[in-house]
C-alpha cells in the first residue's frame, strides 16, 4: 500500500469557505455568525472525484492523510470562538470525506488556536477528532499569530496540553502553519519552510523529547531546510552541549517528502535515515504546475522516490511502513474503514 501522509481538502465546495468568510465578516461587526451551509453528498463526492481521487489513482497511491486546507485554518483571524467554530466545521467536513471514500482517505484535524490563546482550548476538539472521527494525528500550528511568531516556542510548557493528548492518544503532529499575515512572508513560500525549520529548531533545543519520550512529529516540505543544513544542526547541538543531533530528535521526528524535485529528495534520503521519512506529495495543494524539464507534475513525489538508489524494502518503509509506524492508530482506522468499506 503506498500511503501519501500529507494532503489537504483544498477542493472543498465553495459554500464551506464562503461561510468561513461570513463569519469572519460577522465576527469583525460585532454580530453572530449565519448559519453553517448545507453540503450534500454528491457535492463532497464530486470535489474528491474529480480531484484527489483522481490523482491518487494516476500517480499509483492508494491513500491519503487528509486534514483540512492548511492556509485556510487562519489561526490569526477572528478569536477563540471563532476559530473553535471553524475547526469543527472543517475536521466535520474531513470526516464526511472519509466515510464516503473509506479506503482512501484517513483523517487527521486542524486545531482550534488563536494567537495568545492557551493551546488547551484544542483538548476538546482532539478528543473529538480521535473519538468520534477515528483520525490519527493533527496539525499543530507553531505561529498561530500568522508570520508573528507571538506565540511561545514549541518548546514552552504552554503547549504541554496538546502534548500530553498526543501521547495518551498515540496520535502524532505535523507541525503546519497556515496562512501568512505578514507580508513579508510568502505563505507557500517562506512562511510554510521557515515554520517547518524553526519548529526543528524549538524541539530540537528543548526538553520535550525528554518529558515525552514517546511523542512523535513530521516535520512537512521535506523539514524546510533542515535535511540541506544537517550539518549546521548537529554543529549547533554539538555546541550547546546537547549531545548527537541524531540521539536527540531521531525518535521523535519524522520528514515527509514534500521536496518538488529528485536532486531535494536525493539530498533528503542522503543525509535522514529511512526510518524517518515518510511519503508525502500535498496534491492538490500549493504548487500545481507541470516541470517543463520532467514532463511531470512537480508534485507527483512518487517519482522521485521510485529513482532513488534505495532497496524496495527500504522505499516500502518510506511508502508504508513508517506512517503505520508514526501515526499509531493508523493501521486499527485503516482495518476499520477498510472493513466499513466492504
Ligand atoms: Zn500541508
Amino acid at each position: 500500500m503506498i500511503i501519501d501522509c500529507h494532503g489537504h481538502y483544498t477542493t472543498a465546495p465553495r459554500q464551506h469557505e464562503g461561510w468561513r468568510t461570513q463569519q469572519i465578516e460577522a465576527h469583525t461587526a460585532g454580530k453572530p455568525p449565519p448559519p453553517r451551509p448545507t453540503m450534500t453528498d454528491d457535492e463532497i463526492r464530486e470535489t474528491i472525484v474529480g480531484g484527489q481521487l483522481k490523482v491518487q489513482r494516476e500517480r499509483g497511491t492508494d491513500l491519503t492523510i487528509f486534514s483540512p486546507r492548511a492556509a485556510g485554518m487562519g489561526h490569526h483571524l477572528g478569536d477563540a470562538t471563532t476559530s473553535e467554530a471553524w475547526a469543527s466545521a472543517c475536521n466535520e467536513l474531513i470526516h464526511r470525506v472519509c466515510s464516503l471514500f473509506p479506503k482512501n482517505f484517513i483523517g487527521v484535524g486542524m486545531l482550534p488556536q488563536s494567537a495568545r490563546v492557551s493551546p488547551q482550548n484544542c483538548i476538546a476538539e482532539i478528543g473529538r477528532c480521535v473519538n468520534e472521527y477515528g483520525f490519527v494525528g493533527v496539525n499543530l500550528n507553531p505561529d498561530p499569530s500568522g508570520g508573528h511568531w507571538q506565540d511561545p516556542p514549541l518548546s514552552d510548557h504552554y503547549w504541554y496540553p496538546v502534548y500530553e493528548k498526543m501521547v495518551e492518544y498515540d496520535i502524532p503532529a505535523m507541525i503546519h502553519v497556515s496562512a501568512s499575515c505578514n507580508p513579508a512572508f510568502h505563505t507557500t513560500g517562506s512562511h510554510y519552510l521557515s515554520g517547518d525549520t524553526t519548529g526543528f529548531n524549538q524541539l530540537m533545543t528543548s526538553s520535550v523529547f525528554k518529558d515525552f519520550p514517546t511523542i512523535k512529529f513530521i516535520i512537512p516540505h521535506g523539514g524546510g531546510a533542515v535535511p540541506y543544513h544537517w550539518g549546521r544542526f548537529r554543529g549547533l547541538a554539538q555546541d550547546a552541549k546537547l549531545g548527537l543531533l541524531s540521539d536527540i530528535v531521531l525518535k521523535n521526528i519524522f520528514f515527509d517528502t514534500c521536496v518538488y524535485h529528485l536532486p531535494g529528495q536525493e539530498l533528503l534520503a542522503k543525509v535522514i535515515p529511512v526510518d524517518n521519512i515518510i511519503f508525502a506529495s500535498e496534491m492538490i495543494g500549493a504548487v500545481r504546475g507541470v516541470d517543463p524539464e520532467t514532463g511531470h507534475h512537480y508534485d507527483d513525489t512518487k517519482r522521485y522516490i521510485d529513482q532513488l538508489p534505495l532497496s524496495a524494502a527500504d522505499k516500502a518503509k518510506i511508502f508504508e511502513g513508517n506512517a503505520r509506524r508514526v501515526y499509531g492508530r493508523l493501521s486499527g482506522v485503516i482495518e476499520k474503514q477498510f472493513a466499513q468499506a466492504g
